[in-house]
């Protein structure tokens, strides 16, 4: 059985993820979707929030689970029985950083394969950040997130 890793922050979960995720649940038997702790960076939502709204946004999709996972991903590659990372991959400026953790992850579990998908042209520039900053506003995020959670993403976010 082929499992793939689809690690990320997921702070919150845009168009853009769940385009990826689409396309990889068609590559393998199982896509594990997983929320990655980043202490280092600020998170605007929970770790059950963002799988929560990730549960609810794959929940028609066969083959893909949601997990979160406070520790390395080569590690929780090594328990799921997991043989490949996805990655998306937007402009160029991705690329460094991403090619860096795809050569320290391969040394930390060298049973572990990074495969990229390339961005969605209308998804090139899409990011949580850009989610956040919008809806903070009051600005119109439809176009940016799953319809199902984006009343909840506006809600949460809006500066009262
Ligand atoms: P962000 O950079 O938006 O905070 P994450 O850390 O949650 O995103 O990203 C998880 C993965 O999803 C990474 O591989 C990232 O390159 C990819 N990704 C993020 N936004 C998009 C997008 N708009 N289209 C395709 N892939 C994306």
């Amino acid at each position: 059985m082929k499992i793939a890793i689809y690690p990320g922050s997921f702070d919150p979960v845009t168009n853009g993820h769940f385009d990826i995720i689409k396309r990889a649940a068609k590559l393998f038997d199982k896509l594990v979707v997983v929320v990655m702790v980043n202490k280092s960076k600020q998170a605007s939502f929970s770790i059950d929030e963002r799988v929560e709204m990730l549960r609810r946004v794959t929940e028609g999709i066969p083959k893909v689970e949601v997990d979160s996972y406070t520790g390395l991903l080569a590690e929780y590659a090594r328990e799921r029985h997991a043989c490949t990372v996805v990655k998306g991959l937007r402009a160029v400026s991705d690329y460094e950083y991403e090619f860096q953790m795809a050569l320290a992850n391969r040394r930390l579990n060298p049973n572990l394969e990074t495969i990229f998908l390339p961005a969605r042209g209308e998804y090139q520039f899409l990011s949580s950040s850009a989610v956040k900053e919008i809806a903070r506003y009051g600005g119109e995020i439809s176009y940016m997130v799953p319809k199902i959670i984006e009343k909840d993403i506006a809600e949460r976010l809006k500066i009262k």
